[in-house]
């Protein structure tokens, strides 16, 4: 349909230990995924160094949750990009709606984070996505475009690098999924706006509770690239199933 190559990435959360993350990452690193899909998993901070050493030389990518806005210096507590580089990661998630409703990151802090990370050599994957009340006030499309605003702001040349994930925080967690052709609707407007600013081919992930059973019916949409999972990303079988989907 597009050549854009299809990702399928975990988010854990705060979730997991050592003993269950071995079984986890185990059944992943074993696993024979389609090679046309990529694969990856963020983790939390302290299990990045048990991640590159079970996933490495394998098909699965990993990567962290958030990364600091700054390069070094006095900020107890956060964790820069060029941190994350030196554990191997590829990717690293920002503005996820958790960190934007619990942590109050600004769409222009998210923008900044992305920045960071690009600027450290890994792939930002800018989350964004409304909430219950603004969709049911039919405010969906301008709100993604206010979340969207400062990174399309970053220019082409960053927009070529990055990934954005469409999260409805409604489908978050909830077991209820966006449907497909609700999803590609709002993945069409990103688009649209990702080339408005000069680029084609940024891609662009659903999450949402995803699972095997609702993957494949999304991935047929021409505008999911592929998905961004959290529940069912903590089971490696339904995990590599998604990805199989
Ligand atoms: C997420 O938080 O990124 C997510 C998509 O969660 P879930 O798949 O559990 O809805």
């Amino acid at each position: 349909k597009n050549t854009r190559t299809r990702l399928v990435m975990g988010n854990w959360k705060m979730n997991g230990n050592l003993a269950t993350n071995a079984e986890l990452l185990a059944g992943l690193h074993l696993g024979q995924p389609d090679p046309a899909v990529e694969l990856a998993v963020c983790v939390p901070f302290p299990y990045l160094a048990q991640a590159s050493v079970a996933l490495a030389g394998g098909h699965v990518s990993w990567g962290a949750q958030d990364v600091s806005a700054h390069a070094q210096g006095a900020y107890t507590g956060e964790v820069s990009a060029s941190m994350l580089v030196d554990f191997g990661c590829r990717w690293v998630l920002v503005g996820h709606s958790e960190r934007r409703s619990m942590h109050g990151e600004s769409s222009q802090l998210v923008a900044d984070k992305a920045v960071a990370a690009l600027d450290g050599g890994l792939v930002p994957v800018v989350c964004v996505g409304e909430t219950l009340t603004e969709q049911e006030a039919g405010q969906t499309n301008q709100v993604i475009a206010q979340q969207l605003a400062p990174v399309l702001a970053l220019g082409t040349e960053a927009l070529a690098k990055i990934v954005v994930a469409y999260e409805p925080v409604w489908a978050i967690g909830t077991g209820r999924s966006a449907t497909p052709e609700q999803a590609q609707h709002v993945h069409a407007a990103i688009r649209a706006s990702l080339a408005g600013a000069g680029s084609q081919q940024t891609r662009i992930l659903y999450g949402g509770s995803v699972k095997a059973s609702n993957a494949a019916s999304l991935f047929a949409m021409n505008d999911i690239d592929g998905a961004l999972v959290g529940g069912a990303s903590l089971v490696a079988q339904e995990f590599l199933r998604i990805a199989a989907a």
